[in-house]
């Protein structure tokens, strides 16, 4: 293999990488470029991307209308400050979103990361109650698998495993992790009645638990959830960042439960893999609390790129091709792929379950051993897939091509096989 590039040999010794132990992690492969579905490394190799940089890149790497829009908007004006100030960008953006986005959620607060877009959500329903007068609703209930970010205030409703709870016991704030409710047993609804004065609202990641292992629920789920907070007037938060964008078939996931959150948070694939940008989007209700003649009714945050115009350019120009061409079909022909093209693994030793939800197919294995040795095996069969935990996961652009798609079903069978 050829000598890493200059860049990477001075630069390496001063990066603090993510999720990772510094010290004895394999060294990261470095990227010269990306193109549709395929990462170009800086040794001329070229990985199938399964990924979609961590679902991001929904319409592939360096989509034409995606860049065009963000080098247009780059030459007339990258970001202005949101306070007091907006652009066409953000205007156009906040109006799709809540056209896109199930009724009565009418209200859209950006940020620039998904945690943020979580912590924003969980101000804003923490504060509902403060606005109408009423304390003490100060906790959430979530969910054990759950994964919501990285920042202290999201940990604290991650997994507790996945948050680091007991490292971080006495800093994390405390809420209320338990599982999801279960079919023929009540005792999340129990729960929900013996904790309800105490709670602001409810969080989930609804279909799929992303980050926390790519579990799958169902829309009766989202349904029991619903009923519940409707039962005791608590509010509903569900967490798109993930799911949104077509990923488990619908624009949001939240559709084929026909169940509307309070609050939904989106990020992710919102600019197609470009620049970051995440959204709030509030329903009228949880709107109206703040709307008072009464200063402190406000709700106070703004992160100084809030609504950067770059990113939303980007954002609108994702949805442009969500509008222009078919990805929820693309979605079923994916979801199908996956199907065929995982159904081998199933018959493998080691492997413990396989599942498909719109473009995601998982194979669960019962453990992995060593996680770095997996990792760079399919690098050296040419394709990007990144197991976690006990899992190995596929999440392609949805814009992914059918040969594309078999070389990285084709190569799981064969890596998990050997
Ligand atoms: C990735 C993710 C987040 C956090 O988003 P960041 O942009 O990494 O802060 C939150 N919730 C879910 C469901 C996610 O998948």
């Amino acid at each position: 293999m050829n000598r890493p590039p200059d860049w990477y040999s001075r630069g390496l010794p001063h990066i603090w990488l993510p999720y990772n132990q510094m010290k004895t992690t394999a060294p990261p492969l470095a990227v010269a470029r990306t193109d549709g579905t395929r990462i170009v490394l800086a040794d001329g190799r070229e990985l199938v991307d399964g990924v979609a940089s961590w679902w991001t890149a929904c319409h592939g790497y360096n989509h034409p209308h995606i860049v065009a829009a963000i080098q247009a908007q780059a030459a007339r004006m990258p970001h202005v400050m949101l306070g007091g100030l907006v652009h066409e960008q953000v205007l156009n953006l906040a109006r799709r979103l809540c056209a896109l986005a199930p009724a009565p959620l009418t209200r859209v607060f950006f940020s620039d990361s998904g945690s943020v877009a979580v912590e924003v959500a969980m101000k804003m329903a923490v504060q509902y109650w403060l606005n109408r007068g009423i304390r003490g609703r100060t906790k959430f209930l979530c969910f054990r698998g759950g994964y919501h970010g990285d920042t202290f205030a999201t940990m604290a409703v991650c997994d507790p495993e996945e948050g680091m709870h007991n490292l971080f016991t006495g800093i994390l704030p405390e809420h209320y992790v338990i599982d999801l409710p279960s079919a023929g047993d009540d005792a999340f609804e129990r729960f929900v009645e013996q904790h309800a004065d105490e709670l602001a609202g409810i969080l989930v990641e609804p279909l799929v638990q992303g980050a926390g292992g790519m579990k799958f629920h169902g829309p009766d789920t989202l349904r029991r959830l619903r009923a519940a907070a409707d039962k005791r007037d608590l509010l509903l938060i569900f967490d798109e960042i993930f799911t949104g964008f077509a990923r488990t078939g619908t624009m949001f996931a939240c559709e084929v439960a026909g169940v509307v959150p309070d609050i939904m948070t989106v990020g992710k694939a919102l600019t197609g893999g470009t620049i970051p940008l995440a959204a709030t989007i509030a329903s009228q209700k949880v709107f109206d609390a703040f709307w008072s003649d009464d200063p402190a009714h406000a709700l106070m945050h703004g992160p100084t790129y809030m609504g950067n115009a770059l990113a939303c350019a980007a954002a609108n120009a994702t949805l442009d091709l969500f509008e222009s061409e078919d990805r929820l079909g693309a979605v079923r022909a994916i979801e199908d792929a996956l199907r065929r093209g995982l159904e081998g693994c199933r018959g493998l030793s080691g492997v413990a379950h396989v599942r498909v939800r719109g473009a995601i197919g998982v194979v669960q294995l019962h453990a992995i051993s060593n996680l770095g040795a997996l990792k760079s095996r399919f690098a050296d069969a040419g394709v990007w897939v990144r197991p976690f935990r006990d899992i190995v996961y596929l999440t392609p652009a949805l814009t992914i091509g059918e040969a594309d798609l078999a070389k990285l079903t084709s190569t799981i069978g064969a890596v998990l096989g050997q």
